[in-house]
């Protein structure tokens, strides 16, 4: 069986993980998060997070990404509204720079990196389509999820259980495929002939 570590201390992703959190972790320096991309912010943490074990750890960054906003808050997602910012002031700054625009469209993005040792093993992607509102609904989850209608549900991510949102989340997605592989190259080092 692979033992594997998450690195994040967001307590919202743990719980949607599901995850064990990487011993430690909380008396390690934090990683900079430097990338233009999810995908290399991803990359970044869980090679350096997967430095400090002989494990399996993967890392995301995830985010919400507005078509009208070009793609923002995107990478800045959890400090949309600076440093710190609480998620009612990054919800309120959205809903600021939206005011009057009528393409709500918008996506929940997250990326999955798994690494070993200190190396990138692969990465995985997840979204999820939905529109902003004009006002925030509910108070389940966290981050935007009050502000993200999901055409599906008939309501916000705000609105419905954990449960219910990892039916369809994005970050539900991309930990599906990292399982989905994770299954195939457990599969692989049992396979008669193989080395492990
Ligand atoms: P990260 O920790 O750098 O990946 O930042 C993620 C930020 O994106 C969070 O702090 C939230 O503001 C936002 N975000 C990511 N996933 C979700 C979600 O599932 N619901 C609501 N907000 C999310």
């Amino acid at each position: 069986m692979i033992k594997l570590y998450g690195a994040t201390t967001n307590a919202g992703k743990l719980r949607e993980f599901g995850a064990e959190p990487l011993p430690g972790l909380d008396k390690t320096e934090p990683c900079a998060e430097t990338g233009q991309t999810f995908e290399e912010n991803a990359i970044q943490k869980a090679i350096y997070y997967s430095s400090f074990t002989t494990e399996f750890v993967f890392a995301d960054d995830s985010g919400l990404s507005v078509d009208a906003l070009e793609g923002a808050p995107g990478v800045f997602s959890a400090r949309y509204a600076g440093l710190n910012a609480t998620d009612d002031a990054n919800n309120r700054l959205v809903l600021q720079r939206m005011a009057g625009i009528a393409n709500r469209h918008a996506r929940f993005i997250s990326v999955i990196a798994l690494a070993r040792g200190g190396q990138l093993v692969k990465t995985f992607r997840g979204e999820v389509l939905g529109e902003l509102l004009h006002v925030p609904q509910g108070t389940e989850g966290f981050g935007y999820d009050p502000l993200f209608y999901y055409p599906g549900f008939g309501c916000s991510f705000g609105e419905v259980s954990l449960l219910q949102k990892q039916t369809v989340s994005h970050r539900a997605r991309a930990l599906a495929a990292m399982r989905e592989y994770l299954k195939e190259i457990e599969g692989n080092e049992r396979a008669p002939g193989s080395a492990a």
